[in-house]
């Protein structure tokens, strides 16, 4: 059953430049209890997709639904939808430095973060954030319990940061990047701790990363997204083992998580378009390596039997010819 069902999805910011037309038409579902990844480079509109259906981008333009539990999210107030995030749905970034306050304890943060949503003593509070700590296995919880943000290193404060989101057991954690700014073994640690607090507390996760080779580590299904478009989407092993789009296909040669030693590295050429002024036709074109003359065009996006989706005129299927016609029957 879907927990999230986003449909016909826009997202245009004003800026003084003009309008960023961050999201364009994006439609998915993530189901109850997937690890759902979201991937594209930087400036694909990813974040912005998730931030402003959060009510993170107060001037951002929606159309469209967002219906998570069946409740449109982009009719709730600001202030509805702060108590969703909290209770409901918590958030990981890729800086958990910016989510701690550098001047109290990470098990103060945590005590207050459950006391703010739920009448609990202290005493039961503190008792439950230490058990979280321990789960995500910081070694020593009860000792650290007092202990500050700084003390603590990047891929600690991350496993805090997940501590955290669970505390008031959302039914749906997004995580923005959140192994980003740590070194790869810490990296697969917090994947696997992720993956592993999903099935022990029945959570759903969506997770948002510009590389794809993290997400095949972890998600269930996911979805490209490129110039605030979705370009492919489909459970993971169908879309990295054999992507139907050619971006798809760019970022797995790009990617460095987990590649064998020696295989070549291969960026996408060029760069990503300008939300600004998004180009008409495909988004891709202009870094295609496939592109051909119908590419002006927009191409229409593709359903397959197995749940795959993508938006590129090579997955069209051409047009069969008609069926003769039959004599007509005596
Ligand atoms: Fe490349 Fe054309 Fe497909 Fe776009 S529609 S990804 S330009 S082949
Ligand atoms: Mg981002």
């Amino acid at each position: 059953m879907a927990i999230l069902d986003v449909r016909n999805l826009v997202v245009d910011i004003p800026t003084e430049d003009g309008a960023v037309h961050a999201v364009q038409d994006v439609s998915f579902t993530v189901n109850e209890g997937e690890f759902f990844g979201i991937v594209g480079e930087s400036g694909s509109g990813k974040s912005v997709l998730v931030q402003s259906v959060m009510g993170l981008i107060p001037q951002s333009k929606r159309t469209g639904q967002v219906l998570f539990q069946g409740e449109d999210l982009l009719t709730l107030s600001p202030e509805a939808l702060r108590q969703k995030r909290g209770a409901k749905i918590s958030m990981i970034f890729q800086d958990p430095l910016s989510s701690l306050h550098p001047q109290y304890t990470v098990g103060w943060q945590i005590v207050e973060q459950i006391r703010a949503h739920e009448r609990v003593s202290k005493e039961a509070a503190k008792a439950r954030a230490i058990e979280l700590l321990e789960k995500v296995r910081i070694p020593d919880a009860a000792a650290r319990f007092d202990a500050y943000p700084h003390q603590f290193s990047g891929g600690m404060r991350q496993r805090v940061m997940i501590a955290m989101s669970l505390s008031l057991n959302p039914a749906l954690i997004i995580a923005d990047e959140p192994t980003t700014a740590l070194d790869s073994t810490v990296q697969a640690q917090i994947l696997d701790l992720l993956a592993e607090m999903r099935q022990d507390f029945g959570a759903t996760v969506l997770m948002i990363s510009h590389d794809l080779g993290i997400l095949s580590r972890v998600a269930d299904r996911v979805m490209v997204m490129y110039g605030g478009r979705k370009l492919e989407s489909g459970a993971s092993d169908s879309v990295l083992g054999n992507p139907a789009h050619p971006y798809t296909a760019g970022l797995l040669r790009s990617s460095s998580f987990n590649r064998a030693p020696g295989t070549p590295l291969i960026p996408i050429a060029g760069r990503p378009p300008s939300l600004l002024s998004p180009p008409s036709g495909c988004v891709f074109r202009d870094r295609c390596p496939n592109a051909m003359d119908i590419c002006s065009e927009a191409p229409p996006l593709q359903r397959y039997d197995d749940g795959t989706e993508s938006l590129c005129w090579l997955t069209v299927p051409p047009v069969e010819p008609p069926a003769p016609e039959l004599p007509p029957a005596e």
